[in-house]
């Protein structure tokens, strides 16, 4: 067997790991191909005139215990102090049980979205629980499950409420006492769209007819405890909408939002078990009221039925709208935060009602004792009621006992020049609240001890929450174990088997790069804690995005955005600011492609830019004609176009450089979404070959685990002249950010981080030319029993392609549907539906699944093609066969059995495991029923009950 040196990769090689096929697998799957090597297989597939001229170059690899050493002496440099800084992010206990069985189980944090709800089962019922828990907490009916951070919440509810006020004023009022940076996104995202955000106090300022909503904090960033019941009565009375913004461990313990007339809630459900990771990431939440479900932004779990009348679950509503209403989409939100809101939720199942507010009160009691521990020592604290946060007076005395404060470890918060703000969660211990004494100058012991509610009672929550069952289960930690594992064993993860996603990028996230982040260096780190704390992260921070400029070729990068879709509309703010600032304010059209992900045209429109689409060639290319001609029309209008490379028809199209030219010919700016960058690392460099901007979905190429829907992260890199107008530091007043943190979920950045260093520049070039032949090699191999939609000029396809399920209907009656569900009967997860194109599959392999998984997925499909030729010749019923009544389950097989196929053939088609089998516990999930009988909290006891009978 031939090695050549670009297969050959010795296996003592750090990246080993992350390549699925072995030298000696890669000469077979050469040969398929026709060829001997692979770089031969690149030559033919990328076009000679982008490939980046050097090879990709970071010095030696690092093994897994140098990686793990190296990351320690980074992680030594950060200080995790006690933390009483509040202002959004707090300390909290993960509670092991949760740490070990969810967020360091890859049964949780591979999944995909559940799109597939067969295989989501589980999944789709832990966020179930966290909607059933918001919903609860915040008193209103429908809550969605999760969006990016409580920053962008807030902008979100903006925008919704403005869709669905009955006012048509042009304001929002924000109460001034919002934490800071809600208050600058929600500036951010108001101004492109025309907004006017007014500031001020809500039971002073607050004129209901000028504004369509008013949006309030609840309790304040200093702690004040409002009854907001009479501003939002006032705002409804003009048809304006009332949004708080409750911290839910508050709302354990007092009148909750729907109690005060609320239309919409949001917040962070950081403090429900997900450390503070120097800012994220964290679930943020939304609840509003019935009336507005339809409006609601990000993705809503719901009840549905099973072909067997059996409850499911599936995602609800406008789950993928993007895809459909492009920019005319509620929303951008496209990754969320699935997994923190798993956590979130299972904090809740596993603290019941009387565990959370046994914390919450907990909490409360040691703000009460600290704060009459200072009045008792002179001091005035400010406000008299509140829940864990206050302010102290302290006068010309500010910097010294913020000093003493750090000498004792501990970090507060500098309120203007003379007051010091100070929070107590879950986490402080007596000791601590003693040391902050001593930084006042006080010496006392904690005593400890009950101590009153210190307020109103008339604030004092007086309704139920979580009485749902779930919610009441046995405490035992041998109970919570073994009901996370059902829930797991009932999703198919990439634990399991591929999940072939186009554009979605389903690669390894190996367990080595997973453990810094639950270091508490990077874990217990509040996003305000003073420079000298976290140098650790800044020398991480500082050379991860200089790897990440060097493999994209950009000059600067900005960490904020916390998703892609967040980068898209990060980067075309950053162009919409450039322009101004060379007086070409005016430009706002953007061509986007008719085949660009729906988040591109819904970031355009958030970005205040007019969308114009631009068609597709037959070959699936841009159509060069059509984008001159649209460009030619905008002409000084022009301010950006979005381009995806290679572009989501799987091809590496030559004319790239000259959509690029076109654009900047016209003096537009080229966004170019890098969700494709695993087909480009090592080997082309966006910033090289004319774009100025791209988003990099680290939850994609680089190794972020998909958590099932969320967390991501999408930094943002630019060419130098966009630099100046990247995302400012929310926290600290900047200008123009997208999200709560200046480095948006910063903590598991070091993942990403942990990728790069174990690859290696030629490491990360192996794992692009490998991810190239894995999709090429499922290509060839189907050939003739599909057809492959789009290749290259060299009939090669990139790092994923699409292959035609449309002829089937008319010739079987049989949908992409059918094909989706029966790979679910092989043990698979469907490729990407129908997006980009209708009726399709579309195949991303990656780079991390071997020949044998390779092989078995073709089998599957190959045995599909079979099952449709069956159809198509009459030799199988077109109603009741196995694709049609697919997925099958165990109660398929238990019950009589008058099909025309065997159940042999039901349960155990070619690609299907014998022993290792996977089991769908539910059958085809009912869409339009749930869509019309929504339910999106935990069903009734008693329908539950029904459903089991
Ligand atoms: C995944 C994807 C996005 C959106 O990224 P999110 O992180 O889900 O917001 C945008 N464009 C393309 C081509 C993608 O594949």
């Amino acid at each position: 067997m031939p090695y050549t040196p670009s297969t050959y990769l010795p296996y003592d090689f750090a990246n080993r790991r992350h390549i699925g096929p072995s030298p000696e697998e890669m000469v077979e799957m050469l040969e398929v191909l026709g060829l001997t090597t692979l770089e031969g297989l690149i030559d033919e597939t990328v076009p000679a005139s982008i490939r980046q001229a050097e090879p990709l170059d970071f010095g030696k690899p690092k093994s897994e215990r140098e990686m793990l050493w190296f990351m320690r002496q980074i992680a030594k440099k950060n200080r995790p102090f006690t933390t009483m800084i509040g202002q959004g992010f707090y300390g909290t206990v993960t509670p092991p049980a949760i740490q070990r069985n969810i967020l360091e189980n890859p049964a949780w944090y591979t999944a995909y979205t559940p799109y597939q709800p067969e295989i989501s089962q589980g999944r789709l019922e832990a966020l179930l629980n966290y909607q059933t828990m918001v919903s609860d907490l915040t008193g209103l009916e429908i809550a969605n499950a999760s969006l990016l951070d409580e920053a962008t919440a807030c902008a979100e509810a903006m925008t919704m409420a403005q869709r669905v006020a009955r006012s048509k004023a042009g304001a929002i009022f924000v109460d001034h006492h919002c934490h800071p940076q809600n208050i600058a996104v929600i500036r951010t995202r108001a101004e492109p769209l025309g907004i006017e955000v007014i500031v001020g106090d809500p039971f002073a300022d607050l004129d209901p007819a000028c504004v369509f909503a008013g949006l309030f904090q609840y309790p304040g960033t200093y702690g004040h405890l409002n009854d907001f019941t009479a501003p939002i009565a006032a705002l409804h009375e003009t048809g304006a909408l009332g949004i708080v913004v409750a911290d839910p461990m508050a709302l354990v313990i007092l009148k909750e939002p729907g109690a005060m007339g609320a239309d919409i809630a949001v917040g962070s459900t950081q403090r429900f078990g997900v450390p503070m990771g120097c800012g994220g990431p964290h679930a943020a939440y939304m609840a509003c009221r019935e009336e507005y479900k339809r409006a609601m932004p990000g993705r809503i779990v719901g009840v549905s039925v099973d072909a067997h009348g059996h409850k499911a679950y599936r995602l609800a509503l406008q789950t993928r709208e993007q895809h459909i209403r492009r920019e005319k989409a509620t929303s951008n939100v496209c990754t969320a935060q699935a997994l923190l809101a798993v956590i979130a939720g299972f904090y809740a199942v596993f603290h019941g009602p009387k565990g959370l507010r046994a914390i919450a009160q907990r909490i409360h009691r040691k703000a009460v004792r600290t704060a009459r521990g200072l009045e008792e020592a002179g001091f005035k604290v400010d406000p008299a009621e509140f829940f864990d946060t206050f302010t102290v007076e302290v006068g010309p005395m500010q910097g010294v006992i913020l000093k003493a404060a750090q000498a004792e470890r501990i970090n507060i918060r500098k309120v203007g020049a003379t007051k010091l703000g100070i929070s107590l969660d879950e986490t402080t211990r007596p000791a601590s609240i003693e040391a902050l004494w001593r930084a006042f100058g006080i010496v006392r012991k904690d005593e400890g001890g009950d101590g009153q509610y210190r307020f109103p009672d008339t604030m004092v929550r007086r309704s139920d929450y979580l009485t749902h069952p779930v919610f009441q289960m046995n405490r035992a930690e041998t109970e919570m174990m073994r009901y996370m594992r059902r829930l797991a064993d009932r999703d198919l993860a990439l634990d399991r088997a591929m999940i072939p996603l186009g554009s979605c990028t389903m690669k390894l996230n190996a367990a080595v790069e997973m453990m810094p982040i639950t270091w508490p260096e990077f874990a217990n780190i509040h996003p305000l804690a003073p420079a000298e704390q976290v140098k650790g992260y800044a020398e991480m921070l500082a050379d991860l995005a200089g790897k990440l400029c060097l493999i994209t070729g950009y000059d600067a990068m900005s960490m904020q955005p916390n998703s892609g879709a967040q980068g898209e509309y990060a980067g075309l703010l950053t162009i919409a600011a450039y322009h101004r600032a060379n007086g070409q304010g005016h430009r706002n059209v953007c061509l986007i492609p008719t085949s660009a992900h729906g988040t591109n045209p819904a970031s355009a429109q958030m970005a205040g830019m007019k969308v114009v689409a631009v068609k597709a060639a037959p070959n699936g290319d841009i159509d060069l004609a059509d984008f001159r001609a649209k460009a030619e029309a905008a002409g000084d209008a022009l301010a950006a176009c979005m381009i995806t490379y290679p572009s989501t028809h799987g091809v590496f199209e030559e004319t790239v450089r000259e959509v690029c030219e076109i654009t900047h010919r016209f003096g537009g700016q080229v966004y170019l979404d890098g969700a494709n960058l695993n087909a480009l690392v090592g080997l082309v460099k966006p910033g090289e070959i004319g774009a100025d901007v791209s988003h990099l979905n680290l939850h994609k190429t680089f190794c972020i685990p998909h958590g099932g829907g969320g967390p991501g992260m999408g930094p943002i890199g630019v060419k130098a002249h966009l630099a100046p107008h990247l995302p400012g530091d929310p926290l600290r007043g900047g200008q123009g950010a997208v999200s709560g943190a200046l480095h948006g979920s910063a903590s598991i950045l070091p993942i990403s981080y942990a990728y790069i260093l174990l690859m290696g520049g030629a490491g990360l070039t192996q794992a692009t030319k490998v991810a190239i032949l894995n999709a090429n090699y499922i290509a060839k191999r189907l050939e003739g029993a599909y057809d492959v939609l789009f290749k290259g000029a060299k009939g090669r396809v990139a790092h994923e392609c699409i292959i035609d399920t449309r002829p089937f209907a008319e010739s079987a009656g049989v949908t992409v549907d059918d094909i989706a569900k029966r790979l679910v009967d092989c043990g698979f997860h469907a490729p990407t539906m129908s997006w980009p194109v209708a009726g399709t599959l579309m195949i991303e392999p990656t780079e991390s699944e071997t020949k044998a998984e390779l092989d078995r997925f073709i089998t599957a499909m190959l045995a599909i093609r079979d099952e449709i030729r069956e159809i198509e010749e009459g030799r199988a019923d077109r109603e009741n066969n196995p694709l049609k009544r697919a997925p099958h389950t165990v109660e398929d097989l238990v019950n009589d059995w008058d099909r025309p196929y065997t159940r042999e053939q039901a349960c155990f088609p070619p690609g299907a495991f014998r022993v290792d089998k996977y089991w769908p516990p539910v059958n085809r999930v009912d869409n339009v029923y749930g869509d019309r009988h929504l339910v999106c909290t935990c069903p009734p006891v008693e329908e539950v009950a029904e459903a089991a009978e």
